[in-house]
């Protein structure tokens, strides 16, 4: 399908986002130009409030609010600060606790080594968790990673960096499609995974 020229940016943004080929890319921007119902200033006005409001929170790296300082699950006294579960993506967060059953912290990454795409230790977030384990009371980590090479030489990389420390580090049980990730699994087979972890 061709289109014309103001379009095609919207098209390409569209097309960056999981699960939106091409076409469908193609099929939402014709909707939005065509839609009658105000569907687009819509979509532009809770853009706007998600770049404007939506932030990352200090500690660990989850989505929050701009104006709030740490986020609900760093201040919440009823978590389990004893437990931190380490992942790659903010939305990870959110498919954990849409999972149930984690009642402890978390940490994000935000992101994962990847020699091809030029990531390195240096741009994940693993300064912000070594000052964590020395500062707060956290006696085992959960590496909920994803299910390939790259979140495996990022999990070794952690191990590295609690060795000889007196946390315990453990992985979900079975239950993250391989090669995939969180993102993909289904809430009873995520919250299981993470219920019956195991040690790295
Ligand atoms: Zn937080």
């Amino acid at each position: 399908m061709r289109t014309f020229p103001p379009l095609d940016k919207a098209i390409a943004c569209f097309s960056k986002l999981p699960g939106i080929g091409r076409r469908s890319a193609e099929r939402m921007a014709m909707k939005l130009v065509s839609d009658q119902t105000g569907l687009l200033k819509d979509l532009i006005t809770s853009l706007q409030g998600v770049d404007e409001k939506i932030g990352c929170c200090s500690r660990c790296g989850a989505l929050t609010s701009r104006d709030e300082g740490p986020c609900r699950f760093c201040t919440d006294a009823t978590r389990d600060g004893s437990l931190l579960c380490v992942v790659e993506e903010p939305s990870d967060v959110l498919q954990i606790e849409n999972a149930g059953g984690y009642r402890g912290r978390y940490h994000v990454l935000r992101g994962k080594l990847s020699p091809m795409l030029g990531i390195g230790a240096d741009q994940l977030r693993l300064e912000p968790l070594a000052l964590r384990l020395k500062s707060e009371p956290i006696k085992e980590v959960i590496l909920a990673l994803n299910a390939d090479v790259e979140s495996d030489a990022t999990a070794s990389m952690i191990r590295d960096l609690l060795a000889g420390t007196a946390v315990k580090l453990t992985r979900p049980a079975m239950g993250i499609p391989a090669g995939s990730g969180i993102a993909y699994s289904d809430a009873v087979t995520l919250a299981r995974a993470i219920g019956s972890r195991q040690p790295f």
